[in-house]
């Protein structure tokens, strides 16, 4: 179960997220929308750990996630995606997803940059997985060509492939469809309707597309100027008033 308890953020005393308090339970997909700057990016920070909040907290299986530590999350099996892909610009497609891989393999993330004797031991174990993760989003042809000479929505791609590769438990995905053509958006929809239904895995994700989000999440959350505006399933948000005034407009 992941649980967000009164959940406060400020930067430079400006709340961008009020009193956030929601659970999601077990194996699910829940759905965060709310219009620009309502804190969703805000909530996976402190979420995964890299924005401190002033009070509250998020929990994951009753461990607080907020305030931990990258390799803390990693350990926890807690992976998540950027707002932007965030990929290493010199390195191929593979080894970024590789570096995702680290979650399951022995190796830390540290060492598999810096390429250590026990980076080079873990090397195939690592590129299997990574190799799958990729096969799974339709991204292996994008193997070999560096992450700098993507496109922006190919980037985005590898750096799913990236999150999925370590076998996450809960995974938060901000925006993963975001700069995809409308077929590239179908088909990562799919896969990942694929994937999430083999895995025994809690999913957060963040999408301004609605129809892409409804067609993969059981619930939605929508957060309005740093608060809890509404959460319900995609029918009952589809047919909130207030939903509709803050949001989906008219
Ligand atoms: P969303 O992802 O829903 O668009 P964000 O979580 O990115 O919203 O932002 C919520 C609010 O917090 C916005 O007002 C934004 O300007 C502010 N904010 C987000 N990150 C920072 C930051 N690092 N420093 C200062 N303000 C920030
Ligand atoms: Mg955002």
């Amino acid at each position: 179960m992941l649980e967000s308890r009164s959940l406060s953020v400020e930067f430079g005393g400006v709340a961008a997220l009020s009193d956030v308090t929601f659970t999601v339970s077990g194996r699910s997909v829940l759905g965060l929308i709310g219009p620009n700057g309502a804190g969703k990016s805000t909530f996976i920070g402190a979420a995964s750990g890299l924005v401190r909040p002033i009070s509250g907290n998020v929990s994951w299986r009753g461990i607080k996630l907020t305030g931990r530590r990258p390799d803390q999350m990693a350990r926890l099996g807690v992976a998540r995606t950027f707002q932007h892909a965030r990929l290493f610009p010199g390195l191929t497609a593979l080894e970024n997803v590789m570096i995702g891989s680290h979650l399951s393999g022995r190796s830390g993330v540290f060492s598999a940059m810096l390429r250590s004797p026990r980076w080079r031991k873990d090397d195939a174990y690592l590129e299997s997985l990574a190799v799958e993760a990729m096969e799974s989003v339709h991204a292996l042809h994008l193997a070999q060509r560096l992450a700098e000479d993507l496109t922006a929505g190919q980037q985005r791609l590898v750096a799913v492939a990236r999150a999925l590769a370590g076998g996450p438990s809960l995974l938060l995905l901000d925006e993963p469809a975001a700069g995809l053509t409308d077929a590239e958006r179908e088909l990562l929809a799919e896969d990942l309707t694929r994937f999430f239904a083999t895995r025994d895995m809690t999913v957060l994700l963040v999408e301004h597309n609605l129809n892409f989000l409804m067609s993969l999440v059981s619930r939605i959350v929508v957060f309005d100027r740093g608060s809890v505006l509404a959460e319900g399933t995609p029918t009952e948000i589809r047919s909130n008033p207030a939903v509709i005034d803050a949001y989906l407009g008219a």
